[in-house]
């Protein structure tokens, strides 16, 4: 992976419940310094530019939730604790610890102890001497928790101390061998000594919470205070209000429909082990199929025309592009060997290699034409402001190609998210499917990214000349990101999380 959106969120964090970034998750980091903020404010917006298109029909994407500050989740929190706290004649420490098993399902919690009494129960210990130190302590010296399991003071303040520094918070538990009872808060903290110490148990604990709730998420960005909530929780893409990330809240990687959270994962674990193997494909020139001459690639646009002899042809499979509307299934999907399964172990690696590189290269390729048609939005955007500054036009004017840039940039996503999902797809009726709406998506987006690129070029004097694109021209365009956004709505809805 690439494209990094976690460089923005620096913002340090003045709330106070922090969760140190020491124990966030390392999301990939592999982006090129200059691309990180162009990719950034690419992505930022995206979906609410392209609600205004007037797309008419259902965004399978569509997905409600909101941005709260750890003061406003620890209410949610606190809430629900109370509720079970008071309903289970408990403490809330250990009525958190419920919460946390239950994955703060209230409603579970109720039906099902509501007619069990207390579920612990404090008694004597049995012991004088302490299981870990074998001290001879006196009986009120001995700490027990109500699995009646007894220690000294010190062995129980020493356990927490060294779990808490750890960074364990509600996983601290009993010291007994095979006693897996958690410690409640209200247990725990007196043990540990000093308060910087008690605040970061308090920090640990909260983010356990948030962490066990089945409606919460704390936003991956680096060292954002900020929880999403939700009310259905589903693989979609959310986008914090303060830091811009954008994730899948279920998974909190980078949004990846229509492939599901564990297939992505499979995916990046795959490409991370076998680096070594891709590292040759990132060609960035390849040399024309009809005159030969070396071509650099410097759009995002997969549909070439050679500088010399003007051939139209594809980057991927260097096919002819004239008829590569028709074959752009050819160029997607991958042939399978259906004899392979009688050859040698030899050939059946050298297969499973072949099929690999070839998801491969695709997926990356994709990305990369994100990367670039992020710079082509980035010209884009200051042409704008250049005119708009001139008084040539208001930013309404130019709101269409911004809106293409975008909308592209969306639809460019999806489509490389596809690539994994059709990797690991059984073949059958439904892969062919999937595999010809991926293609119809493909050709839509190579074409709009052409019809993008070359407004681009339009607007900024390099062809034509200077002066704003036809009115048909640009009808063009605009026809353009309808029939592209259409099929990757239709891809989603028949594919994502079905
Ligand atoms: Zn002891
Ligand atoms: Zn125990
Ligand atoms: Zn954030
Ligand atoms: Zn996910
Ligand atoms: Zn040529
Ligand atoms: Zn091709």
């Amino acid at each position: 992976m690439s494209v990094d959106m976690n460089s923005q969120a620096s913002d340090s964090n003045e709330e106070d419940f922090g969760v140190n970034s020491e124990e966030e998750e390392d999301e990939d980091d592999g982006g090129e310094e200059e691309d990180q903020v162009d990719i950034a404010s690419y992505y930022e917006g995206v979906a609410s530019d392209v609600e205004q298109q007037g797309a008419d029909s259902f965004d399978p994407e569509e997905y409600l939730f909101t941005c709260l500050t750890y003061k406003e989740s620890q209410r949610v929190l606190t809430d629900e604790v109370n509720t079970v706290a008071a309903a289970l004649k408990v403490s809330p420490a250990v009525a958190k610890l419920i919460l946390v098993h239950f994955h703060w399902h209230v409603s579970q919690i109720l039906d099902r102890y509501v007619r069990l009494s207390r579920p612990f129960i404090h008694s004597a210990p049995q012991s004088l001497q302490c299981g870990v130190c074998l001290q001879i302590v006196r009986r009120d010296a001995l700490l027990a928790l109500p699995c009646q399991h007894s220690f000294c003071k010190a062995c129980w303040e020493q356990h927490c101390t060294v779990l808490v520094k750890d960074g364990m918070g509600v996983g601290v538990s009993c010291m007994a061998q095979d006693c897996s009872l958690q410690m409640p808060e209200d247990f725990v903290l007196p043990l540990l000594p000093g308060e910087e110490l008690k605040d970061k148990y308090r920090r640990y604990l909260f983010r356990d919470y948030v962490e066990s709730h089945f409606q919460l998420q704390l936003c991956p960005g680096a060292d954002c205070p900020i929880v999403i909530k939700v009310q259905e929780p589903r693989a979609r893409r959310v986008q914090c209000s303060r830091c811009s990330e954008v994730f899948c809240f279920k998974c909190r990687q980078m949004y990846h429909a229509p492939t599901d959270c564990a297939t992505i994962r499979k995916w990046l674990t795959k490409c991370a082990d076998d680096s070594e193997t891709a590292n040759y494909i990132s060609a960035h020139t390849k040399d024309c199929p009809k005159c030969n001459i070396c071509i650099e690639k410097n759009g995002g646009c997969n549909h070439m025309q050679c500088s010399k002899c003007k051939h139209d042809f594809c980057w991927m499979c260097l096919g002819d592009w004239k008829t590569h509307g028709s074959e752009y299934y050819e160029c997607s999907r991958y042939k399978e060997n259906p004899d392979i399964v009688n050859q040698s172990q030899q050939a059946q690696a050298r297969e499973a290699l072949k099929k690999y590189l070839f998801y491969f290269e695709r997926w990356e390729n994709h990305n990369k034409s994100l990367q670039l048609e992020a710079q082509t939005y980035q010209r884009i955007q200051e042409k704008i402001q250049e005119r708009v500054m001139n008084n040539l036009g208001t930013w309404i004017d130019w709101q269409y190609l911004h809106n293409a840039a975008k909308l592209l940039a969306k639809c460019r996503y999806t489509l490389q998210y596809t690539y994994p999902y059709a990797y690991y797809m059984e073949s059958g009726p439904r892969k062919k499917l999937f595999e010809y709406q991926q293609a119809q998506l493909e050709a839509e987006i190579e074409n709009l990214s052409w019809k993008v690129e070359r407004a681009d070029s339009y607007e900024r004097g390099v062809v034509g000349g200077e002066g704003e694109l036809s009115a048909s021209d640009r009808g063009d365009l605009e026809n353009q990101m309808h029939i592209a956004e259409q099929r990757r709505r239709t891809l989603l809805k028949d594919f994502h999380d079905t």
